[in-house]
């Protein structure tokens, strides 16, 4: 069963690429940010509270994210495969995904690493702005944060599973098909 983890800078093309491989192999695609959004929209506590910092482009605390991720997973069914997107994006975040795998007996079997230069992320994602709307992409100092924190926060991330041998480097230069080759070549 494959459990994968789209890894990336914001810009980096996780979201279209997860999509294309969820439907192909039928996976859950779980993006953190989507179910952020669609909390949001509903008006929820849970999305009044991660507005605060989406807005800013911070960080949710690993508390909620976490608590809302492990109810996700429990609630797929034993045979179900997933792509992660957009988690973990935190030390803590891994070692807690860690922990509520094994206890549904499963394993991050690969994370795709979708390698894409700073400025290209900037022009994605101010080109984003104008084509989903999305508040975080509006604002040059909020883009230019979301890279700051990512950079920081997350890409530690990429050592820890990178020292169990599961991370796969992919160039993220290019066409959405191209680089859609590169994950299905090594997936
Ligand atoms: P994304 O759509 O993945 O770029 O996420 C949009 C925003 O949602 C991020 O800038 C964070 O504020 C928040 N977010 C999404 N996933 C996480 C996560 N794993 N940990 C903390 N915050 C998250």
């Amino acid at each position: 069963m494959k459990h994968l983890v789209f890894f990336g800078a914001p810009g980096a093309g996780k979201g279209t690429q997860a999509k294309k491989l969820a439907e192909q192999f039928n996976l859950s695609h779980i993006s953190t940010g989507d179910v952020l959004r669609n909390e949001i929209a509903g008006l929820t506590e849970l999305g009044n509270l991660a507005k605060k910092y989406m807005d800013k482009g911070e960080l949710v605390p690993d508390d909620v994210i976490i608590a809302m991720v492990e109810h996700i997973i429990e609630k797929l069914s034993d045979q179900q495969g997933f792509i992660l997107d957009g988690f973990p994006r935190t030390i803590p975040q891994v070692e807690a995904l860690d922990i509520m795998l094994d206890k549904h007996n499963r394993q991050i079997t690969k994370v795709i690493f979708l390698d894409v230069p700073k400025q290209e992320l900037v022009n994605r994602l101010s080109s984003r702005a104008e084509i989903e709307g999305r508040a975080d992409d509006k604002d040059i100092n909020i883009i230019e944060n979301r890279i700051n924190v990512y950079n920081q926060k997350t890409t530690p991330v990429l050592d820890f599973y990178s020292k169990q041998n599961k991370l796969v480097h992919i160039n993220g230069i290019g066409t959405i098909d191209d680089i859609y080759n590169r994950i299905l070549s090594v997936v």
